[in-house]
C-alpha cells in the first residue's frame, strides 16, 4: 500500500509550538508524543496502511476537541479523527498532522426512555452503547463483529451497516441528532431527538458517512427500539444463491419485519472456520454448497415465531428450495451458529492473503453477480478461492478472495487492484456499488473516481471546499485533495 505522505509536513518549529500549545490545552493525559505511544494510531489494524503524525490528541470534552481543531487550523496542520481503528479502508490513517482520538470522549450522556433515544459521546464503544440501551430496557440495534472495539463516532462517520440493517437500517437511519466540531473549530450543536424536523437542509446527513472529512462528530442522539423478547435462529442449506434469494422472499412474505438478519455463507467459509477457529463444528451431517443464517425476532415474549419459521421451512423443503436446516434449540446453539458467521473473516485471514470486496447489488442481481464475478476472477487467477458471504438480505456481499494455496502472499496482494477492478466492474454493470458499508478512505479513492458520475464528484468536491476550505479535516480521504 501507498505510504507516501501527501500532506506537506509543517516546519519543526511549528510542530514544536503546536505540541506545546496542545499540551497546555489538554493536560498531561491529553497528548501522546513518543513514537512508541503514537504507533497504535498510525497503523491500520491489518497492517495494510502505515502513516505518520505529529502527535495524538486525546480530548475528554467537546470544548477540548474544538480547541485542538482551532490550534491545528491556526498552525495549518491537518487533523485526523480516530475512533476504534477498526475501519477497513485506511480512513483513519494519518498522513502527517495531528490524530484526534475520541477514546476519552466516551460518556453515555443520558437515556430518554419516553422519547426512545440515547445520547452518547463519540468515543463510546459500540458494545457499551448497546449495554446502556439494554440497561434501560431497550435495544440499540447496530451490531457488527467489531462491536467490542469500534466507537460510535466511527460507526456514524462510516455509516456502518452490520447484521441488523435488514430490520433497522444502516447507522444513518439510527441517528436523530449530532454534535460536530467544524473545521474552523466552531461547535454545531445539532443534538436533537426529533423524529420529524423539516426545517431546511438536514445537515447531520452531511457528516454521516463522511469519514471525518467534513467535521469531527463529538456526540449523537440515537434511536432506541423495543428489545426482542422472542427470537429464532436457523442455519439453512440451499443448493445455490438463487435458492437463498427465493428463501428470503418466502420468509419475507411469511414473517415480514420479524426477519431481522439474513446472511449468506458459502461452504468454503465454513471449511475455513472448521480449520482455524477452535470449537467450530459442522452442525449438519452433510456438506452443502451454500447456507443462509437467519434470525427472526419479536418484542412479544411468547410470539410463535418458531411455528412460522418451521412452516416456512417445511414449505421451502417440499418445494425443493432448501436441502437441510438446523433450528437452534437454545440460546447457546444460536450463539454457536452466529459464531460461525462472525468467524469467517478471521478464519479466512489464516488462509493467507485476502482481497476484500464489499459490494452491494439489487437483491435480484446477487446470484448473477456471484456467478459472473466468480468465473471472472477464476479466469484472471487460476486457483484463487472465492469466499462470497455476508448480508445478502441487504444485497451486500463481502466478495472476498483468498490467495491460491501455492502462491506467495505478497505476490497475491500485489494484484489487489486488478482483482478489485474485475469485481467492481461487474457490480457496476449490474447496477451495484463497489463499496456497500466500509466506505472509501484511501483504499477506494480510485474506484470512487471510476464509478461515480462526474457531476457527483464535482458536488462532493464543492461540499468539501465549502465546509473545509483549508482542507485540514482528514485530507486525502474519500477525495484526493
Ligand atoms: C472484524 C470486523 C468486522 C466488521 N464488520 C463490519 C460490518 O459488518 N459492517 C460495517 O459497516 N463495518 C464493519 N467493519 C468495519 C468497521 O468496524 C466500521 O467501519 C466501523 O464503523 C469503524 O468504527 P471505528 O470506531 O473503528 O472507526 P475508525 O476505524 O477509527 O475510523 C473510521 C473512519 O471514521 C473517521 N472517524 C472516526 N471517528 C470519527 C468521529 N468521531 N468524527 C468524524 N470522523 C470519525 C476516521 O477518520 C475514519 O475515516 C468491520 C471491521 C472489523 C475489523
Amino acid at each position: 500500500m501507498d505510504t507516501q505522505d501527501p500532506v506537506a509536513a509543517p516546519s519543526p518549529l511549528t510542530a514544536d509550538d503546536l505540541r506545546a500549545a496542545l499540551r497546555a490545552a489538554l493536560g498531561p493525559r491529553g497528548l501522546l508524543e513518543t513514537a512508541e505511544d503514537v504507533a497504535p494510531y498510525v497503523h491500520e489494524h491489518r497492517g495494510l496502511f502505515v502513516g505518520t503524525c505529529i502527535a495524538v490528541a486525546r480530548p475528554a470534552a467537546t470544548a477540548e476537541v474544538a480547541e485542538v481543531v482551532r490550534l491545528c487550523g491556526a498552525a495549518g496542520v491537518p487533523v485526523v479523527p480516530h475512533g476504534g481503528n477498526t475501519g477497513l479502508v485506511g480512513g483513519g490513517v494519518p498522513r502527517g498532522g495531528v490524530v484526534i482520538s475520541t477514546e476519552r470522549l466516551c460518556r453515555i450522556r443520558g437515556v430518554d426512555v419516553a422519547n426512545r433515544t440515547i445520547t452518547v459521546e463519540a468515543g463510546a464503544i459500540l458494545a457499551d452503547v448497546q449495554a446502556a440501551a439494554e440497561a434501560a430496557g431497550a435495544l440499540f440495534p447496530l451490531s457488527l463483529a467489531a462491536e467490542g472495539s469500534c466507537r460510535i463516532g466511527g460507526n456514524i462517520a462510516t455509516n456502518a451497516g452490520g447484521i441488523n440493517v435488514l430490520r433497522y437500517g444502516n447507522t444513518r437511519e439510527l441517528v436523530l441528532g449530532l454534535e460536530v466540531v467544524l473545521p474552523d473549530g466552531r461547535v454545531w450543536d445539532g443534538l436533537r431527538g426529533l423524529r420529524k424536523n423539516n426545517t431546511g437542509y438536514d445537515l447531520k446527513h452531511l457528516f454521516i458517512g463522511a469519514e471525518g472529512t467534513l467535521g469531527i462528530i463529538t456526540a449523537a442522539v440515537l434511536k432506541l427500539f423495543a428489545r426482542p423478547r422472542s427470537s429464532e435462529t436457523a442455519l439453512v442449506a440451499v443448493t445455490d444463491v438463487d435458492g437463498a434469494v427465493a428463501l428470503f422472499q418466502r420468509l419475507n412474505d411469511a414473517v415480514g419485519d420479524a426477519l431481522s438478519a439474513f446472511e449468506l455463507i458459502p461452504r468454503i467459509g465454513l471449511d475455513f472456520c472448521f480449520a482455524h477457529i477452535p470449537g467450530c463444528a459442522d452442525p449438519m451431517a452433510e456438506a452443502h454448497p451454500w447456507y443462509v443464517l437467519l434470525r427472526l425476532t419479536s418484542p412479544r415474549r411468547h410470539d410463535p415465531l418458531g411455528d412460522a419459521l418451521e412452516a416456512a421451512l417445511a414449505e421451502a423443503f417440499e418445494a425443493g428450495a432448501i436441502t437441510d436446516a438446523v433450528v437452534a434449540q437454545s440460546e447457546t446453539q444460536a450463539l454457536d451458529l452466529w459464531r460461525l458467521r462472525e468467524s469467517i473473516s478471521d478464519a479466512q485471514r489464516q488462509e493467507g492473503g485476502s482481497v476484500k470486496n464489499d459490494v452491494s447489488l439489487p437483491l435480484s442481481q446477487v446470484p448473477a453477480f456471484i456467478a459472473r464475478a466468480s468465473a471472472a476472477v477464476e479466469v484472471a487467477m487460476p486457483g484463487i478461492r472465492v469466499c462470497a458471504f455476508g448480508h445478502i438480505g441487504d444485497g451486500n456481499i463481502h466478495f472476498n478472495l483468498s490467495q491460491p494455496v501455492a502462491m506467495q502472499r505478497a505476490a497475491f496482494m500485489a494484484d489487489w487492484q486488478r482483482l478489485e477492478r474485475i469485481v467492481s466492474d461487474i457490480a457496476a454493470e449490474l447496477d451495484g456499488s463497489f463499496s456497500a458499508e466500509h466506505g472509501i478512505g484511501e483504499l477506494k479513492r480510485t474506484s470512487l473516481l471510476r464509478y461515480k458520475e462526474d457531476v457527483e464528484i464535482e458536488l462532493m468536491q464543492r461540499l468539501k471546499r465549502a465546509l473545509d476550505p483549508e482542507a485540514i479535516m482528514n485530507p486525502g480521504k474519500i477525495l484526493t485533495f
